[in-house]
C-alpha cells in the first residue's frame, strides 16, 4: 500500500447550532489544522495517489477565510468537517481536525 498525509492550515469563522447553551452558537474563528491521510493498493499514472495540490485545492482554498456554515451543508463541528473533508478526497481513508491545540477530532473510513 501507499501512503500520503498532508496538512493544511486554514482560517476559518463559524457558529454551531447546539441544543445546549454555549458561547460556540456566536460567530467565532479558529485556525483550524487539518490532515488528511490517503492510500491506494496501485499509483495512477502519473505515480500518484493524489496530487497535493488537489488536496489544497479541494479543501485550503474552499474552505480558507471562509464562514464554514456558508460551505458545509451541515452545522460545521470539527467532527462533520473532518467528514466532509475526507469525502472530497480521492483515496482519503481518516481525517484530523484540530479546531484548536488540544481539541482534535478525526473521521476515519472503516475498512
Ligand atoms: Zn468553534
Amino acid at each position: 500500500m501507499y501512503y500520503l498525509t498532508k496538512t493544511i492550515e486554514i482560517s476559518g469563522a463559524h457558529r454551531l447550532e447546539l441544543d445546549y447553551p454555549s458561547k460556540c452558537t456566536a460567530v467565532h474563528g479558529h485556525n483550524w489544522k487539518i490532515t488528511v491521510y490517503c492510500r491506494a493498493k496501485e499509483l495512477d499514472r502519473n505515480g500518484m495517489i493524489v496530487d497535493f495540490a488537489d488536496i489544497k485545492r479541494l479543501i485550503g482554498d474552499e474552505l480558507d477565510h471562509k464562514v464554514l456554515n456558508d460551505v458545509l451543508p451541515c452545522n460545521p463541528t470539527a467532527e462533520n468537517l473532518a467528514r466532509w473533508c475526507c469525502e472530497r478526497i480521492k483515496g482519503c481513508y481518516r481525517v484530523d481536525v484540530q479546531e484548536s491545540e488540544g481539541n482534535v477530532a478525526s473521521y476515519v473510513v472503516e475498512d
